[in-house]
């Protein structure tokens, strides 16, 4: 299996359940093994500012899923959230991107990996650096923690809640 890390991202509907569930869903692909899943990070919008704020997380994934059957699912997993594909970069019930895929390069015309925003997007770099710590390489060989320090723009907020269950304790009991 490779380790795999998926950019989480909403900002219309109920931001923070289209992430659990999303989380979940990709917990239960076939083939994939999940990974911990980093804090909530509230985010201003990327493009238009005409659109509420966004909250974002990364969720590390093992797969033994080719490439293009892993968009595939992430694909699936956003309609079924109900993502309408609008102007670039404009509001979403969720939005899925693949940004590594072990240290693979691929620049196909329906995906390219590592993502090409993760350079420059504070929203990407500090949950990922809170997956794999600062000093975690690229596949060409930058660390997170300097790609964070050269990050241009407000630095994305931590939220309190939860993505899913903290990691070693289980399912929470809701009665508790
Ligand atoms: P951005 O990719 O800049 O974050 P976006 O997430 O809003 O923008 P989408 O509308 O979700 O863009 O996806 C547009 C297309 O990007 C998809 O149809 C997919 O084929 C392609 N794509 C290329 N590389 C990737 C990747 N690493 N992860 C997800 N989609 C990708
Ligand atoms: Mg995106
Ligand atoms: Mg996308």
């Amino acid at each position: 299996m490779l380790r795999c890390y998926i950019g989480l991202g909403a900002n219309v509907g109920d931001p923070l359940q289209q992430l659990r569930d999303a989380a979940r869903a990709l917990a239960a692909l076939p083939g994939c093994r999940p990974g911990p899943l980093s804090p909530l990070y509230r985010s201003t919008p990327l493009g238009p500012q005409d659109q509420p704020d966004f909250l974002n997380a990364v969720a590390a994934l093992d797969t033994s899923l080719a490439p293009l059957d892993l968009l595939d699912a992430l694909q699936r997993i956003e309609a079924a959230a109900g993502r309408v594909r609008g102007r670039r970069w404009g509001p979403r019930t969720l939005d899925l991107d693949l940004l590594l895929y072990g240290s693979r390069q691929l620049d196909l015309p329906r995906l390219t990996v590592p993502h090409p925003g993760i350079a420059s997007r504070a929203f990407v770099l500090w949950p990922l650096a809170d997956l794999c710590g600062e000093d975690f390489r690229l596949p060409r060989g930058e660390d997170i923690g300097t790609l964070k320090r050269a990050c241009p723009g407000p630095a994305p907020v931590r939220q309190a809640e939860a993505l899913g269950p903290a990691a070693g304790r289980g399912e929470i009991d809701g009665n508790e």
